[in-house]
């Protein structure tokens, strides 16, 4: 599974993608960087339309793919109007690897079934105005997510495409009240998965270690996360298979603060800035700490997925994952894919039905 780190365009820093940088993580093969950046400012968005987006961002093409989200998540909370014309220009000259359609009507799961309707609709017809070229279509978790499956498979050109989107995962699997049951849930991604068979899928805005197993269990190809700033930023650093943990006092969340065994796994951590700066690294305030927590939590992120590749490969990830993934959670869920892909087949489709 790719990781794609999301980045911004506010500090580049820490630059993990470039081999001159002390933050240099060869793993990472990819990055995302959202269109709202670029809406936001108009020299940067010039530069990238003149440069092209890879030049733009120092980032080498062919070794790193780029890829634009269309900052639909980030208009939505501001009520931003993006002209679609705008994002089209961009994408033709600034020349991203991976482009998704201009924009994606993103459900809740506390809507209502009408508005969810309306929702699914207008995403539909984006992606169907869209179908003719590298444009990625998007599907949404949620009510309507086999209405959007028979919609594709209906239009020739659209069940051409390569690659896919699916976005609302985690407010569906998280947080929100009204979401459906975690089972159903589950059991209409596998169902996404299987008649999306042989497209590449890639997720949308997947947070931390634990939902990487989510994602790897469900067979997603690629998923963005933000989390490795998001985190750095309020001084919490990631810990393979466990989670957050507080390392320096930067705002009021309710992060558990690492143990003293912890604080000894971490003399162990081989990354770049506990190779260099060791603990004392991860509790800097400013712009050094949030660089060091910040490469720290993306190199877990990537170690991560290694050793869930290893264990689904050797076939012992079913053992493995009772110990390693600790006061998580999604390890219910984890628990209820692997649990669901030992059904029979016939009864998991069946089941795959959302109900609305
Ligand atoms: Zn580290």
């Amino acid at each position: 599974m790719l990781i794609v780190p999301g980045i911004s365009l506010k500090s580049l820093n820490p630059r993990f993608w470039d081999n001159q940088s002390e933050y240099y993580l060869p793993q990472a093969k990819a990055l995302m960087v959202s269109y709202a950046d670029f809406h936001a400012s108009r020299t940067a968005r010039k530069r990238a339309m003149d440069n092209g987006i890879h030049e733009f961002l120092g980032v080498p093409r062919g070794r790193v793919q780029v890829f634009l989200d269309n900052g639909a998540f980030k208009a939505l909370s501001k009520e931003w109007h993006v002209r679609e014309s705008d994002y089209t220009k961009f994408v033709e000259e600034a020349k991203p690897d991976w482009y998704p359609i201009p924009k994606d009507y993103i459900p809740a799961p506390s809507m209502s079934t009408q508005k969810q309707r309306g929702f699914y609709q207008r995403t539909m017809k984006m992606n169907e105005a869209y179908r003719h070229d590298g444009y990625v279509p998007i599907l949404h978790v949620g009510r309507y997510l086999e209405n959007y499956l028979e919609s594709i498979k209906q239009n020739p050109q659209l069940g051409q495409k390569k690659e896919f989107g699916l976005g609302g995962l985690v407010p569906n699997l998280l947080r929100s009240p009204n979401a459906p049951a975690h089972d159903e849930i589950i059991e209409s991604i596998m169902n996404v998965r299987k008649k999306l068979a042989g497209k590449r899928i890639h997720v949308f805005g997947i947070g931390g270690v634990s939902t990487l197993h989510v994602a790897a269990l469900l067979q997603l190809d690629s998923m963005d996360s933000s989390g490795w700033r998001n985190r750095a930023i309020r001084g919490i650093i990631q810990l393979p298979g466990t989670g957050d943990r507080q390392v320096a006092k930067l705002g009021n969340w309710n992060v558990r603060e690492v143990s003293k065994r912890e604080i000894e796994e971490l003399r162990s951590c081989t990354c770049p800035s506990c190779t260099r700066y060791g603990l004392n690294g991860l509790k800097k305030n400013k712009t050094e700490g949030f660089n060091n927590r910040a490469i720290h939590n993306l190199y877990i992120l990537f170690e991560e997925v290694a050793l869930i590749q290893r264990h689904l490969e050797k076939n012992s990830y079913e053992t493995w994952y009772q110990k390693h993934l600790t006061n998580s959670i999604y390890k219910p869920l984890v628990d209820k894919i692997l649990a669901t892909k030992n059904q029979e087949p016939s009864k998991i489709r069946a089941n795959s039905k959302i109900r609305a």
